[in-house]
């Protein structure tokens, strides 16, 4: 499989080094050469295949043979451990549930896949890779618990003191094994600092193997396109459909994954953009104009992005044929976004309806699957609910004012005892603690 960049198509790279750099050297972001068609021949066992060998099947055709057969199976195997199950409301409205992973979010898929990738890709070279990862919160969660006891593989996670919520500082503290924590006397730019720094020191990297498990690794993208074939394969038991996914944006890396799976072959209307006040690609899909801008703080912080990272992917992406990169997009991708009060209302309004709880980014979605339906009353809809409601436990009861349901899983992490290595915001500290 080979990868260009968005910034400059002739600047090429194979998938191992893609997946091991995270990001090419002109900063702008890797996209697949080629997305080919799926063969007539997976569509023939599609409806009895399990997520694991969808998996396989999928990336088998993007990887190109870059990667053996059986080696790959097992990969996806081993990475695709949780289910995506669909849940339906009615006829027209399905929700899947993307959640069922540890840390309880659709970025587990991504983690889980590219730990494994970088395992593969680092079998051979007779030392451990070390994963640095500064993070603010939540997607560290998600990589450590998506790195944990992979073979070959050492984790550090830098975190600002005090400035992650107990629960989230739980989920990066307490796996151990392969999974170090280091607690920053600083803020979130300090510890992205001290991992750019070791990144840039070559007396470090001459030592020591390093990555980073940044979120725009193509890496991560691959495996969020699986579970849209996984939704679709579900559905087949329910009749025949234009069928629509609707997908809670901030970065747009699940919605870039939708449109792979789509030019995979597999049958997709409509994708819908949701996202909350942070409207910047809604807005351009109305206008024609991208203008980023700084984001807004909202209830569905995931989903607060001024400047979606993955705009460079869907440009890349409808560029190239007839028309206008705008008219192609626009074509395909409907956008709409909606205010904290309307999303806490829609939380409510499923509750009562459905019986059913939504996090804040699913409402933000059903929102917009609502209107996406008044449009289009002979299609379904399938939304994506990005994170288990117990994620955001204060927010949704507080919103839904009664008490709700936490998994095992979540709720066990309370009575874990956090280990982490307290650290001022020093170069020489952090170098010094690498090579020890
Ligand atoms: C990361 C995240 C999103 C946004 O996903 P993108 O791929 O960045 O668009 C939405 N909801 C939740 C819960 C998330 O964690």
């Amino acid at each position: 499989m080979i990868l260009y960049s968005t910034r400059n198509p002739r600047e090429k790279t194979p998938l191992d080094i893609a997946v091991m750099r995270g990001l090419p050297p002109d900063n702008g972001l890797y996209m697949p050469e080629e997305i080919p068609e799926l063969p007539t021949a997976f569509w023939q066992t599609f409806p009895e295949m399990s997520l694991p060998e969808i998996g396989f099947a999928v990336s088998k055709a993007l990887f190109q043979g870059f990667i053996p057969d059986e080696d790959l199976r097992g990969i996806c195997k081993r990475a695709l451990t949780f289910p995506a199950p669909v849940h339906k409301l009615d006829d027209q409205r399905y929700v899947l549930e993307l959640y069922h992973g540890p840390s309880l979010a659709f970025k587990d898929f991504g983690a889980r896949f590219m730990a494994e990738l970088m395992s593969y890709f680092n079998r051979d070279a007779g030392q451990d890779l070390t994963i640095l990862v500064a993070t603010s919160g939540d997607t560290g969660g998600a990589v450590a618990a998506g790195f944990y006891q992979t073979p070959g593989i050492e984790v550090v996670i830098l975190y600002p003191s005090g400035k992650v919520s107990p629960l989230q500082e739980k989920q990066l503290t307490t796996l151990g094994h392969n999974v170090r924590a280091l607690e920053v006397d600083g803020t979130f730019d300090d510890c992205q600092a001290l991992v750019k720094q070791a990144f840039l020191d070559e007396e470090l990297t001459q030592k020591m193997r390093l990555s980073s498990a940044n979120s725009i690794n193509i890496a991560r993208l691959i495996p969020q396109s699986f579970y849209y074939f996984e939704a679709y394969r579900q559905l087949l038991a329910e009749g025949d459909r234009p069928t629509t996914f609707v997908v809670p944006s901030g970065n747009f890396g699940n919605l870039t994954a939708g449109l792979f799976a789509r030019r995979m072959g597999l049958p997709i209307e409509h994708m819908v953009a949701a996202t909350n006040i942070n409207d910047v690609v809604p807005r351009y899909l109305k206008s024609g104009k991208y203008a980023p801008k700084p984001s807004h703080r909202t209830l569905s912080n995931a989903m607060d992005v001024g400047d979606p990272s993955n705009f460079a992917r869907m440009e890349n992406y409808f560029s190239g044929t007839d028309g206008s990169t705008w008219n192609n997009m626009r074509e395909h991708i409907l956008g709409y976004a909606y205010t904290d009060a309307q999303t806490e209302e829609t939380m409510r309004e499923v509750e009562q309806k459905f019986t059913y709880i939504l996090d804040p980014h699913g409402a933000v979605g059903y929102r917009a699957m609502d209107a996406y339906l008044a449009n289009h009353p002979d299609h379904r809809a399938v939304l994506l609910e990005t994170a288990h409601p117990a994620k955001f436990l204060e927010d949704v009861e507080r919103i839904l004012d009664h008490a709700i349901e936490v998994p095992k899983r979540l709720a066990s992490l309370r009575n874990k005892t956090k280990v982490a290595t307290e650290m001022n915001p020093v170069y020489k500290d952090f170098k010094r603690y690498l090579l020890s």
